[in-house]
Parts: structure tokens; C-alpha cells; sequence
């Protein structure tokens, strides 16, 4: 395919508001570090293995392209889909993969060792042969073979901290991981092929405050790097190229854009109180330590959610307790006495990270597997290490101790029982800790949490709806899957009526219940949840002036009345129609 020259729209799914002008800087494959390594008898089946995976894994991959491919242009489709059944067959039975199966078993070297030898002898052999056709085969067998190498190594195709200023990062894809390693200084926004609208690379490309468009198939065919690019956040556009009018029209939304959140930064010292005088606390979810600034200035009264994810990615190594404890205590002591609430390593699913995952296999990789909570109980030096650094930064300030994907009252006694003894043993030691020790709290995101919520609420100090997976899960929609991005939907009767049911339950037990998935800072949701029941709500801290907006034009009274008439329905279409008919007339 030939890169565009003139102006050319490619669409997706806007996932993060607002306009990015920049320079394209396309994510290449690059060159991988491969490790090399002798085997011993055993290890040979394990690295067959090993290498039977990662072929099914690229399989995959190219699988989720073509169907990409077959919505592009006719023309592009038909070129694309050549390529990527050519990969296929590679991936299949080729000369490269039986040479690396033969390198592992005869000259008993690790996998990605193996294929890189292979690869090696291939494309020198080709290389002779000094013509242009052939020299673009050379690129495809390097391309599935890099392919192979980074699946077996999980390593990330070079770093992304590194890009000029100004930078558009144009990828196939982009996990949460390599998001976290944006600086929104460096980088003013990002596009990919692949990826829904819900995932944690949505989640912290809003966090970060970086326009970006997910799931744009012919994204990579139509840019190269140092084109000029808008990515439009806002209506899920990627224009290449753009023609000087079409430029200037979208500055003037930039500039638009800006005034907007500068008005409702406004707001940040005005009180977050309904027309009728109820408060709604508006609390901050954290993903990385940069967003500490933009929480310190958001207004917020609490941090609802610390995902401690953050401390464990991008690593080889796992942090010790001293390092959990310094990074917790910073945060706490920012917030000045303001709570907050660290929830345990909800590693796992999309979210992973090496140090932690390298010896689980395809359970960590699943939405279903080896996540979160049943996670940390599985590797208890990791929980008790945490649930350390947690008492310890306790002292500092107030915190509160939060469970990710609990599906069993079992998970969070078990849980109780390792901080209560840990905390003995610290005070024995005389080591300074929380106390009273930090209540202990359930987030409800797990279809069998929500329906089972009295129960689990006579075991938990406090709730936090995770919207975001309990729609995922309710729903049974991967949340990171552009494919079905359109069946996610939070307003499905099924999803609302598993929030009723829990906020009633907490409501009836007296503990406190917030919501800190998505929907929390989305303020087209904000009536429906406080007309169930809901006066929390933590999101990311660019979201919390739009909401604290909605707040102070609601009446509670009619936003009950208006809950009262959704939750009598069974259509989620005019579930919305209800919604939005309410929004726009208070
Ligand atoms: C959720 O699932 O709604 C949630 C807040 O948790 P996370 O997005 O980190 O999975
Ligand atoms: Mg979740």
C-alpha cells in the first residue's frame, strides 16, 4: 500500500476526547533483543511448547487482521488480505517453522533463539539472490518471525518514551502497559488498529488526558512516520495529511476544547451539591503517579481508586515492600488526610505484568483466568508483601484496603485473615502501621459478586462498582475487543439492575458503596446512578469537573423519579432514550 499523500479520513473508535495535531511516529516491529540459551533434557518439550504457543498466539493475530483488512477499501483489502494470508502460511508449515522446531530439538537452544537462527539462515540464503521481489519476501519472513520472537519474549517493540515532541504514536496495537510509558509531554495523542473502547488502554489514555482513537482498521497502511495527523478523540477520526482548512478547523476545536476544560477546571473549589442540597463525594482513580498533579488540583475528596497495577509493569522484577511502601506513602501523604483507597494487584486479563505472569501460562492472559484476588491468594508473599506496604503507608494517612475481582465471600475472609495476622507480626516487630487497621472493601464488577452483594456485604467494610468489568462480564463482551465494542453497553437493563440490587444491599447492610468504573465519569450516567442510590463516585481526574457540572444541575427527587421509570424497562434502547431525555431537560 501507498501512503497517503493527500488528506485521507480513516475511522475508529474515539476513546479518549479531544483533538491531537502532531507528527506521526509509526511504532515499527524493530529490532528484539533475543535471549539464547542452552536447554537441559526437560526443557526441550517445554520450549516445544513454548513455541506451539506463540505460533497460536501470531495465528490469532493475523487472524484479527484479516477481518480488519476485509472492511478496508476494495483495492487495499484485496492487497492486504495477500499479505497476511501469505504470513498465514508461514505461520502454518514453512521452511521457518520446522527449521526452528529442529534448531530446539537437536541443537537443544531456547525457542527464540531458535527461530532467530532460522531466520538468519533463510533470509541470507535470499539475500544473494539480490532482487527486488525477493527482498520483499525477506521482509515478511522477518515481520512473522519478529512476531513469533516478541510473543515468546513478551517484549514490547521499543520503547515509547523516548519520541520527539509532538508525537502521534500510530501502532497495530498498544497494551496498558505501553501506555503507561507515555508522557503526555512527549506524546500528544495515539491511534491503533486493534483495541475497544473499554479496555485500561482507553482507561489510561483518558487518565493521561491524550486523544486517542482505538480499533481504525487500515490505520498503519495509509501513514508512515513524520506525516502530519489529527487524531480526533472526540468523533473517533484519524485524519492524514490534513489540507490547510481542514487544519485550521480543527485547531479552532483544540483551542474549543481547551476553554472548555479550563471553565469547568473552574469549578474545582465550588462544592459538589445537588440543586436540592444532597452531597455526591467526587473521588480520583489513579493508574500512574504522574496523574498526582491533576488530582491534587481536580477538587477531589478522596482518591476512590489507586490502581497499584502501575508499580508492577514495564519491569523485570518484582518491587519489594520498602519500594511499594515509599511509592504508597508519597501518594498518601499528598493527599493530605484525604482517604485513599489502594486496591490489592488486580494483575491479570489485559493487565500484565511479566515479572508476576512469565510462569502462569494462558490463565493470566484470560478475562476468566488466574486474575486479581484469586491471583494475590495463589502467590501469598506477593499479598502479604502488598498488604505491608499498604499498613505501613497506612500510618501516613487514612487508606482503605480494596479487593479486585472477588467472586466468593471465601476470597475476602481469607484476605481479612492475612492482613489481621500481618499486622500482629508488624506490631510486634514495632513497626509502625495503620491503626485501627484500614477498613477492607469488595469491588463488585463479577456478575456472581453483585447477585450474591448481601452476603458479601456481611464480610466487607465497603463496595466499589466496577462498571466497566461487571459490563463486561454481564454482557460477556471483552471490553478490549473492537469487534463487539457495540454490544458493550452499561444501560442494558441486566447491568443497571445488578447495580440496584448491590447498592441496595449496601445500602441495607450501612456500609459505604461508590462506583469507579467508567461510568462514574461519564456525565451522562451521573443522574442514573445517584437515582439508584449512589453519593460516591471515583474517576479519572480530567472527568471530574464535567461531573461535578452535572451534579449541581440535578434534582434528586426527579433523578429518583426518572431511576424509578428506567429500572421498570427491558429495552435498553429506550433505556437511553429515558436517560438523555432527562439529561437534556435537567
Ligand atoms: C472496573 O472494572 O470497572 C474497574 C474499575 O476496574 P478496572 O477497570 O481496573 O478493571
Ligand atoms: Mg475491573
Amino acid at each position: 500500500m501507498t501512503p497517503a499523500s493527500k488528506e485521507m479520513i480513516i475511522r475508529g473508535l474515539g476513546v479518549s476526547p479531544g483533538i491531537a495535531i502532531g507528527e506521526v511516529h509509526v511504532r515499527e516491529s524493530g529490532s528484539i533483543a533475543v535471549p539464547e540459551y542452552a536447554l537441559k533434557g526437560a526443557q526441550v518439550a517445554k520450549e516445544t511448547h513454548r513455541l506451539d504457543q506463540a505460533l497460536k498466539t501470531a495465528q490469532r493475530q493475523i487472524a484479527l487482521l484479516k477481518v480488519k483488512a476485509a472492511t478496508m477499501p476494495s483495492s487495499a483489502a484485496e492487497e492486504m488480505g495477500f499479505l497476511l494470508e501469505a504470513y498465514e502460511q508461514m505461520l502454518n508449515d514453512s521452511r521457518l517453522v520446522r527449521g526452528a522446531f529442529r534448531r530446539i530439538v537437536d541443537d537443544k537452544i531456547n525457542a527464540e533463539a531458535a527461530v532467530q537462527a532460522e531466520t538468519n539462515e533463510i533470509t541470507a540464503g535470499f539475500a544473494a539472490l539480490d532482487d527486488s521481489y525477493i527482498a520483499a519476501r525477506i521482509d515478511d519472513i522477518r515481520e512473522v518471525a519478529n512476531r513469533l520472537i516478541r510473543s515468546l519474549t513478551k517484549s514490547h517493540v521499543k520503547p515509547l518514551n523516548t519520541v520527539p515532541k509532538g508525537s502521534i504514536i500510530i501502532s497495530e496495537d498498544m497494551t496498558p502497559a505501553d501506555t503507561a510509558q507515555l508522557d503526555p509531554k512527549q506524546v500528544f495523542g495515539f491511534a491503533t488498529v486493534l483495541g475497544g473502547a473499554q479496555g485500561h488502554t482507553a482507561i489510561m489514555a483518558r487518565a493521561l488526558g491524550l486523544p486517542a482513537v482505538l480499533g481504525a482498521p487500515g490505520l498503519l497502511g495509509a501513514v508512515k512516520s513524520g506525516d502530519k495527523v489529527v487524531v480526533d478523540g472526540d468523533q473517533g477520526r484519524i485524519v492524514i495529511n490534513p489540507k490547510p482548512s481542514t487544519l485550521a478547523a480543527f485547531e479552532a476545536k483544540q483551542t474549543e476544547h481547551r476553554r472548555r476544560l479550563g471553565r469547568l477546571a473552574r469549578l474545582r473549589r465550588q462544592p459538589s451539591v445537588t440543586r436540592d442540597g444532597t452531597e455526591i463525594a467526587l473521588g480520583c482513580n489513579v493508574e500512574l503517579p504522574i496523574e498526582m498533579p491533576g488530582v491534587l488540583t481536580s477538587g477531589a475528596s478522596s482518591i476512590g481508586l489507586l490502581r497499584s497495577e502501575f508499580m508492577f509493569m514495564n519491569r523485570e522484577d518484582i518491587p519489594g515492600i520498602e519500594e511499594q511502601y515509599k511509592g504508597l506513602r508519597d501518594i498518601v501523604k499528598a493527599m493530605d488526610g484525604r482517604t485513599v483507597t489502594v486496591r490489592t494487584l488486580d494483575i491479570g486479563g489485559e493487565k500484565l505484568a511479566q515479572s508476576i505472569t512469565k510462569d502462569i501460562g494462558d490463565s493470566a492472559q484470560s478475562a476468566l483466568g488466574l486474575r486479581g484476588i484469586r491471583l494475590s491468594l495463589k502467590k501469598p508473599e506477593l499479598l502479604e508483601d502488598q498488604l505491608t506496604a499498604i499498613l505501613r503507608a497506612g500510618a501516613h494517612g487514612p487508606v482503605r484496603i480494596l479487593l479486585p475481582m472477588v467472586s466468593t465471600q471465601q476470597e475476602v475472609r481469607k484476605t481479612r485473615d492475612v492482613l489481621k495476622k500481618l499486622a500482629a507480626k508488624l506490631k510486634r516487630k514495632k513497626v509502625t502501621i495503620a491503626d485501627p487497621l484500614p477498613p477492607v472493601g469488595v469491588m463488585i464488577e463479577v456478575p456472581s459478586a453483585a447477585l450474591t452483594a448481601d452476603a458479601l456485604a456481611s464480610v466487607s467494610d465497603f463496595f466499589a462498582i466496577g462498571s466497566d468489568d461487571l459490563t463486561m462480564y454481564t454482557m460477556a463482551v471483552d471490553r478490549t475487543d473492537e469487534q463487539v465494542a457495540e454490544l458493550y453497553n452499561p444501560l442494558h437493563p441486566s447491568v443497571l439492575r445488578l447495580i440496584q440490587f448491590t447498592t441496595e444491599a449496601a445500602l441495607r447492610a450501612r456500609i459505604p458503596i461508590s462506583v469507579c468504573g467508567e461510568m462514574a465519569g461519564d456525565p451522562r450516567f451521573t443522574a442514573l446512578l445517584m437515582g439508584l442510590g449512589i453519593r460516591e463516585l471515583s474517576m479519572s481526574a480530567h472527568a471530574l469537573g464535567p461531573v461535578k457540572q452535572r451534579v449541581r444541575e440535578i434534582d434528586l427527587a426527579a433523578a429518583q423519579n426518572r431511576a424509578t421509570v428506567i429500572m421498570a424497562q427491558t429495552d435498553s434502547g429506550r433505556i437511553a432514550m429515558l436517560l438523555d431525555d432527562f439529561n437534556s431537560l435537567v
